[in-house]
């Protein structure tokens, strides 16, 4: 390790120092956000050092790989942030307290099934495609509030909030008009106060663009690589 790179502990002070100035100049409690470490494709060694630097809230994007970690890392909370498969549901819901990655009806149905065989909601973000990229999953602009509506009422299952993914781009600032537009749809959803809807939460923002995406609203930034370094 060399002074200008600095190792695992350095980098989770600096990306929580730019969580709290991104959100101070955009007049927001760093409080407000959440930083999720993704630790996907990283060891468990890794995860419980930046547990131990202090960080509480990781994200894991495949459920097998959540499987064999998650056990033997405690104290921590776990958030499911890549596509989620209908049969892989009754162990992600063990796994993760929050979805960021709801992104179809019948997975909705899904979730409120087994949210009210176990009976408490499972928790999720209704997750918009934002540049409707065949890569990525999500509902597209034009369907989201609808879609948010249909999944409202439902006993088994509480959307709190909505999650998107903007193509990468060298200029974050590039960025910024999807996480703007996610941020005005969700308050036009919350307007009108769906029953097992609440819009408190927005996941957006990534090592490339959280700054961007804090000053836009989101509570909930999702950060891989600026905390673990490269994924091996
Ligand atoms: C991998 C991943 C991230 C983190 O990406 P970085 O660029 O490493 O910060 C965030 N969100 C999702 C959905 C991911 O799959």
């Amino acid at each position: 390790m060399t002074a200008d790179q600095p190792d695992l502990e350095g980098r989770i002070a600096q990306v929580s120092a730019a969580v709290a100035e991104a959100a101070e100049a955009a007049g927001r409690r760093a409080s407000d956000v959440t930083l999720v470490a993704v630790s996907k494709r990283h060891p468990v060694q890794q995860i419980v050092a930046a547990r131990d630097a202090g960080l509480t809230v990781f994200g894991e994007n495949k459920v097998q790989e959540a499987e064999d970690k998650i056990p033997r890392i405690g104290g921590v909370s776990w958030h499911l942030v890549g596509h989620l498969q209908r049969n892989k549901a009754k162990k992600a819901i063990e796994l993760f307290e929050l979805i960021h990655s709801l992104d179809s009806v019948r997975l909705a149905d899904t979730l409120d099934r087994l949210g009210r065989a176990r009976g408490r909601p499972v928790e999720a973000l209704v997750e918009v495609n934002a540049a409707d990229e065949a890569s990525k999953h999500g509902f597209a602009w034009e369907e989201v509030e609808a879609a948010v509506a249909r999944l409202a009422g439902r006993e088994g299952l509480h959307i709190r909030g909505l999650m998107t993914m903007p193509p990468f781009f060298d200029d974050p600032e590039r960025a910024r008009p999807y996480f703007r537009r996610l941020r005005e749809t969700a308050a036009r959803i919350a307007e009108q106060d769906l029953p097992g809807v609440s819009m408190e939460h927005l996941s957006m923002g990534m090592t490339a663009d959280y700054p961007v995406a804090i000053s836009e609203g989101a509570t909930l930034v999702r950060v891989g690589t600026a905390i673990f370094g490269p994924r091996p």
